[in-house]
């Protein structure tokens, strides 16, 4: 995917108009400056990644004036051209760069700052103690609403990302992924690869629960042999970006299959959760909140009997981060906008004996639902 051909727009010129946004909404909220550590914020403002190392990265963004990026000297290789006026200074090992970035913010002049929510803790402590009577809030505050709406790029990365996550479903349905036989290990790591070859920079997370233990939503797959009769729970997704360098976004599905034909119990339940499903991406409408989503979905299962089984919210927001705002979840009453991407993925689960569960990534389109995802929705039945 090319830049250019989705949407005219260099990626500088995109993250300037974030800023312009991100400042706006400093002002309203009364935030006189916001500090951006490791974390998602950084790269969506800045196209930077920084790693989460424990040496500090710290953009130090004001609501007028020079905003400044700290970094190790020894990461400044890896910063891009950086968009409309941030000024880069890589710190050395014998600074302070806490100190640095506090008198960056000149003095007495943030009573209001909000701080990168993945921050490490000895980053607040200490700009604590260097800004006495400074308040600070989670930068999430300032950026979750706009980071949560995607332009017509991001959608469109996040529609590649999909689109390879969805050739991998594709190849488990079809059975090209031998689960009997096998440990979840083996088919865990076999669709991590998988992921790779479709075009993911890295995997995120290749979950395989087999038998009872799919009634674990987040199992790591281990020693398991897949047997036949066995219902799989298969959630992956990774990180794809448009270009080295570039920033990425994720894709994140789940597909149940079920080793040779399941008991009439399976089908019967897999029909609930299939529904539900559908159910939560029809309501994924403009104007909705994002608790109806949750609610359309889990009405479905609570309707059928099943409501006790269904133990997670419906889903999350996506995008740089594999789970970010909107959430999906009762008491979210964020009206959804065009824009807004996140998981629609109710589950059913026994402890003890299997567990299922259907995941798309959906945006929201001016009409209606876009889901992102294409592979086939029903229980696929591969061989034992
Ligand atoms: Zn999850
Ligand atoms: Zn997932
Ligand atoms: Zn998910």
């Amino acid at each position: 995917v090319s830049q250019a051909t989705v949407s005219g727009e260099a990626p500088g010129e995109r993250r300037a108009a974030r800023l312009q946004r991100v400042r706006a909404r400093m002002a309203e909220m009364d935030v006189q400056a916001l500090l951006l550590s490791h974390g998602a914020d950084l790269p969506w403002l800045t196209g930077y990644r920084a790693m989460p190392l424990e040496r500090l990265t710290l953009l130090v963004l004001p609501l007028e004036g020079e905003p400044v990026l700290f970094v190790p000297a020894l990461e400044a290789p890896r910063v891009p051209d950086l968009p409309g006026e941030i000024a880069l200074r890589p710190w050395h090992e014998t600074e302070d760069p806490l100190s640095l970035a506090a008198a960056a913010l000149g003095p007495g002049a943030a009573a209001r700052v909000a701080l990168s929510d993945r921050a490490w803790a000895v980053t607040l402590l200490g700009l604590q103690a260097r800004l006495v009577g400074t308040s600070f809030l989670a930068a999430s505050d300032v950026t979750g609403a706009l980071r949560a709406v995607k332009d017509p790029f991001e959608i469109e990365v996040l529609r590649r990302a999909a689109s390879a996550a969805d050739g991998v479903a594709a190849a488990l349905q079809a059975g090209e992924i031998p689960l009997a036989g096998r440990s979840e290990r083996e088919v865990s790591r076999e669709i991590a690869e998988r992921l790779v070859e479709a075009g993911h920079r890295h995997v995120n997370f290749s979950i395989v629960g087999s038998g009872p233990n799919g009634a674990s939503p987040h199992h790591d797959a281990g020693r398991r042999v897949i047997a036949p009769g066995d219902v799989v729970v298969c959630d992956f997704g990774g990180e794809w970006a448009p270009a080295d360098g570039e920033v990425g976004y994720c894709s994140d599905i789940t597909r149940t299959v079920v080793v040779g034909d399941p008991p009439p119990e399976v089908r019967d339940c897999y029909a609930v959760l299939e529904a539900a499903q559908a159910a939560g991406v029809a309501a994924a409408r403009p104007g909705a909140a994002a608790e109806d989503v949750d609610r359309a979905a889990r009405d479905v299962i609570s309707d059928a009997g099943y409501g006790d089984r269904f133990i997670h919210r419906t889903g999350h927001g996506i995008g740089i981060e594999e789970h970010e705002d909107p959430y999906v979840v009762a008491g979210n009453r964020t009206p959804l906008v065009e824009g807004h991407a996140f998981s629609v993925e109710p589950g059913l689960y026994f402890a003890g004996r299997f567990g299922m569960r259907l995941e798309d990534i959906v945006v929201v389109g001016p009409d209606g639902p876009d889901a992102l995802n294409r592979a086939d929705h029903g229980l696929a039945v591969v061989g034992g």
